[in-house]
């Protein structure tokens, strides 16, 4: 599965949030979207999502225009979890994780068993099952973020996009969140499509990084490729080396400015 989008334009009013940019993204990958405050991560990907309109371009699945797609039919195929969302308090864990099935529930047709049966896989794969009968307000931050993972997972996409799933965790969070969506990756196969803060976790986990700056595509490329001095100074204003350290596999950011 293939996510093809072309010279996407996305404003808000008057305001050009992202220019006229190209994104290919592949199932089977992980691609991490990085770049500052403000350069139109979170648009770019509500724009290939379809959580958002675009004013020109096209974004195609396979082939097949995003906007031909039914709601369910583009659930089973995309699953977006958006920078900021929030739950009715009163939810439980499982309630919650159940609304991933909707997409294969159609009126008077409900198949309990595999629903039920994929709602717990998808709480055991992130380590929530035991939480299944708690409220989401009673879970902690990193709990709670695994718990939306599951629900994107329950719904069994094709590819899962993570609008900074690691912002307001403590870092044994972060590590467990960028671990999980290893794991899914490598063991499910689900291509993963990420907005990160953190550069040295987008190098750690990326198969291909997108740097984006001003609402345009800075860069792109593997992660070795993109992070570079150059990069860091021209899109984050930034002076940094980039040092390579025996029996890692991926080089390491050291600011100098700190
Ligand atoms: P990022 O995710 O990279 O921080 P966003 O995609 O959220 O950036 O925003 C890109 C630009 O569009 C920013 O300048 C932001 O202020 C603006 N923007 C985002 N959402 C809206 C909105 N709903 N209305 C108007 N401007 C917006
Ligand atoms: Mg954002």
């Amino acid at each position: 599965m293939e996510i093809n989008g072309k010279n996407v334009q996305v404003l808000y009013g008057d305001y050009i949030a992202v220019k006229d940019m190209s994104i290919h993204l592949k199932k089977g990958e992980i691609t991490t979207i990085i770049g500052p405050n403000g350069s139109g991560k979170s648009t770019i990907l509500k724009a290939i999502t379809r959580l958002l309109k675009y004013r020109k371009g096209t974004v195609l699945i396979d082939q097949k225009d995003i906007l031909s797609f039914g709601s369910k039919e583009l659930a089973k195929q995309i699953g977006v979890l958006p920078q900021s969302h929030t739950a009715p308090p009163d939810f439980k864990v499982k309630d919650l994780v159940g609304y991933g099935r909707i997409p294969y529930q159609s009126f008077g047709k409900k198949n309990k068993e595999e629903d039920e049966r994929i709602i717990n896989w998808a709480m055991k794969t992130t380590g929530v099952y035991d939480l299944r009968e708690k409220s989401i307000t009673q879970c902690s931050g990193g709990e709670a973020q695994r718990v939306w993972i599951a629900t994107v997972l329950a719904q069994q996409p094709e590819m899962m996009f993570l609008d900074e799933p690691t912002t307001y965790l403590d870092i044994s969070h972060q590590l467990d969140t960028m671990k999980l969506v290893k794991k899914l990756n490598k063991e499910s196969g689900i291509g993963v499509v990420m907005v990160l803060h953190d550069l040295g976790q987008a190098l750690e986990v990326s198969d291909r990084i997108i740097v984006m700056k001003h609402g345009e595509k800075y860069a792109e490329g593997t992660p070795e490729e993109v992070v570079t001095r150059k990069m860091m100074k021209d899109v984050y204003n930034v002076d940094c080396d980039i040092v390579w350290i025996e029996g890692r596999k991926k080089p390491l950011i050291v600011y100098r400015e700190i």
